[in-house]
């Protein structure tokens, strides 16, 4: 054993496919390949975009892939106390405000600020509340991002001396196993983000770090385009005095139109009628070669062909 934890997180908003089922593969493989337990986490607090019966359909379709987590899954719906305590914790430590703002009050702010309406697509939060909610009832929760700076015990704990993962000048840098060296000013790219929305569900950045924290993850595998939300999940994490997972995101399967494969653009279920020919698509795209043979043995190649690329150096 050695105390390596990983998992995978869908969201039960349908069920697995081409594209869903090489984060699956991935993490399970990284997990068998180190000797760690592989965990499954159904991600279903976002209720409205869930479909009724997806949760089982997930979990069948990993078992007819061979991919069995290692303990009963656990259900993000089943937990808001925890996300609860995790926002009054952030709120006692004035790390976390309420806001009134709708998207027009946001929108219509940046403008009298002179900023842009939105920055690279995104609606920037530009802080209205931070002050106050001026008697207007909250809405939503965000996390205050301005000017992080390491507290006295995170550099004695090494966060700010470690290379891997450092803050300066309010830049968070990490390390990608497959991506190498990112940054990100989530202050000034992201803004305050939402950790508890309007709509009076959790979000997905403040559940998943508590998640990730309680079942103590060591290694997250998960599909490039979640990479850009690591950074905030790391500040959440300093902010929680949670530890901070190792990193790998694999590539994406594109859609017809050039954007990562969903269901919008034409994603369809997983045919587990024919598992192995689902995983040999999977494996292409991570690199590992087809196998002809059944799925025990193909697995078993993989997690060796896996150990050699991705496990080598420090992780
Ligand atoms: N539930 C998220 C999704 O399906 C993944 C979360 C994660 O792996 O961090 O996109």
């Amino acid at each position: 054993m050695t105390g390596y934890v990983g998992r995978f997180a869908p969201s039960p908003t349908g069920p697995l496919h081409a594209g869903s089922l090489v984060a699956a593969l991935a993490s399970w493989l990284d997990a068998r390949a180190q000797g760690g337990i592989w965990l499954v986490r159904i991600e279903d607090v976002d209720t409205p975009r869930c479909v009724p019966g997806a949760s089982e359909t997930i979990l069948q379709q990993l078992a007819a892939c061979g991919l069995r987590p290692d303990a009963e899954p656990l259900y993000q719906s089943r937990r808001g106390a925890l996300y609860q305590a995790a926002l009054d914790q952030l709120a006692a430590a004035g790390l976390a405000y309420p806001c009134a703002c709708s998207r027009k009050d946001i929108e219509q702010a940046r403008t009298a600020l002179g900023l842009a309406r939105v920055r690279h697509g995104e609606l920037v939060y530009p802080g209205t509340c931070r002050q106050g909610l001026r008697g207007r009832p909250a809405r939503a929760w965000r996390l205050l991002t301005e000017d992080f700076k390491p507290k006295q015990a995170d550099v004695q704990a090494g966060w700010s001396l470690d290379a891997t993962n450092s803050i300066a000048n309010g830049t968070l840098a990490w390390h990608d196993r497959r991506l190498g060296p990112q940054h990100q000013n989530v202050a000034a790219e992201v803004g305050d983000f939402v950790l508890h929305r309007a709509d009076g569900l959790w979000a997905y950045q403040l559940a998943v770090v508590v998640d990730d924290g309680a079942q103590g993850i060591t290694h997250i595998v998960r599909g490039e385009d979640l990479a850009d939300n690591t950074p905030r999940q790391i500040l959440l994490q300093r902010h929680l005095g949670l530890p901070t997972p190792h990193y790998l995101h694999t590539p994406l399967v594109r859609g017809a139109d050039g954007e990562k494969l969903s269901k919008q653009n034409g994603a369809e279920a997983l045919d587990t009628s024919a598992p192995q020919a689902a995983l040999n698509a999977a494996a292409r795209v991570l690199g590992l070669a087809p196998h002809e043979g059944g799925r025990a043995d193909a697995l078993a190649a993989w997690v060796a062909q896996w150990r050699h690329f991705y496990n080598q150096g420090r992780d």
